[in-house]
């Protein structure tokens, strides 16, 4: 397997050459990602096969890992596993891309150089939730215990439960 994955690849010769890609991704090159992410932590495994479909390129394969999302509601981390069939077809016409195949996805290539991080990243970024949220109720019954820790502290003042827990909280002080 390899470790290291190009950053630049050449889709027509890698089709041609009928390459095997496969390899793991840190988070830490994915500047794109990272602004959808909790922190840097996770990992993308990525496999991927070069070969031509009529006169297209196409890459077909998988991207599997683990990440982390901001959780919508409460702004903590939500850990989400990332399984994300691949199947482009780099067409360089909109003719090439009527005639491709309806199961690959088009994709329009003007350059012979990709950049492989900004293709697994444009994969990754279409597979998330527009509006990630815990999948149980992580913020509004929150015991009124829990006031004090940090996640308590960052709530919006707008936020009429919060007002309401504080003002329940003073009187029974
Ligand atoms: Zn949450």
């Amino acid at each position: 397997m390899l470790d290291q994955l190009p950053e630049l690849i050449d889709p027509v010769v890698f089709a041609e050459r009928r390459s095997h890609l496969r390899g793991r991704l840190s988070m830490q090159r994915l500047d794109r990602l990272a602004g959808f992410l909790f922190d840097d932590k996770g990992e993308l495994n990525v496999d991927l096969q070069f070969y031509k479909e009529g006169k297209v390129p196409v890459i077909e394969g998988r991207i599997e890992g683990h990440l982390n999302l901001t959780c919508q509601s409460c702004m903590q981390a939500l850990a989400w596993v990332v399984d994300k069939p691949v199947k482009i077809g780099m067409v360089q016409t909109i003719e090439q891309a009527d005639r491709l195949t309806e199961e690959f996805e088009p994709m329009m290539v003007s350059d012979n150089k990709m950049s492989l991080p900004g293709i697994i990243e444009d994969e990754v970024l279409i597979s998330l939730p527009d509006y990630p949220r815990h999948g149980h109720k992580c913020l509004q019954y929150e015991p009124a215990v829990k006031l004090a820790e940090p996640l308590e502290i960052e709530q919006k003042p707008d936020n009429p439960f919060a007002v309401l827990e504080t003002l329940k909280n003073t009187g029974d002080q």
